[in-house]
């Protein structure tokens, strides 16, 4: 995966989150404060705008560039957690400027351990952390079984669906949803969504 790959993954998330928007807004309106799909969209396509200015060279300074427009344009928790998942992706890539896909299982790791390490929390507390920990994990087992790039990220797309259809019957236990209490139990968490949305980008753009 080079640059111009990693420049379309971030294309076709923008895409799906801006087409998805007032779904997870909806999510977020049940369990939160109906913001979610209004904040990515916004913090997404600065990104973008940002990328087609700028036009980074390699993969790691694209998702260092992502980073950076997610923590200053997103807001709300999400913002912070998801700009720190691209940053700590970005790190393990350094100066590379093509990708492997033992290098993008690390990245997806650094991600994942980036978003616990901020917001605290366990797979469990109907978060964003219940879609991409199933990910890495299904992402990292299919490479570890030697399957190919495509078949990695749409084994990790697949996992982080399963993910958020099980925070259904959570309660969450991190962020505003949490103050909600049991009143949580029975959606879908906004965060997990919007992972879901993200990973299947990573594997239209990474499929054949
Ligand atoms: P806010 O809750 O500030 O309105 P958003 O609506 O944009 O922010 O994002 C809400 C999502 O953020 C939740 O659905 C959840 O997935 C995620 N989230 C909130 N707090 C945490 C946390 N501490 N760790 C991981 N994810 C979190
Ligand atoms: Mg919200």
């Amino acid at each position: 995966m080079d640059a111009t790959m990693f420049r379309a993954w971030v294309a076709e998330a923008t895409r799906l989150v801006v087409d998805n928007a007032d779904h997870l807004t909806h999510l977020d309106a049940a369990i939160g404060d109906a913001d979610h799909g209004i904040n990515l969209s916004r913090g997404l396509r600065a990104a973008a705008a940002t990328l087609d200015e700028t036009a980074p060279a390699t993969p790691g300074a694209v998702l260092a560039t992502v980073g950076r427009a997610l923590i200053s344009k997103t807001g709300g928790a999400s913002g912070p957690l998801y700009g720190t998942a691209f940053r700590a992706a970005a790190k393990t890539l350094g100066e590379d400027p093509d990708v492997s896909a033992v290098q993008l299982g690390a990245a997806l790791a650094a991600a994942l351990a980036g978003i616990r390490q901020l917001g605290a929390a366990e797979p469990g507390d109907k978060t964003m952390v219940d879609a991409l920990e199933p990910a890495v994990h299904a992402y990292q087992a299919a490479v570890d079984g030697g399957s190919e790039l495509a078949a990695a990220t749409r084994a990790a797309a697949d996992a982080a669906v399963q993910g958020l259809a099980d925070t259904v019957p959570l309660q969450a236990r991190k962020g505003r949803a949490s103050y909600l209490g049991p009143r949580t139990i029975g959606h879908e968490d906004p965060g997990a969504a919007s992972t879901v949305l993200i990973l299947q980008a990573l594997a239209t753009v990474t499929g054949v």
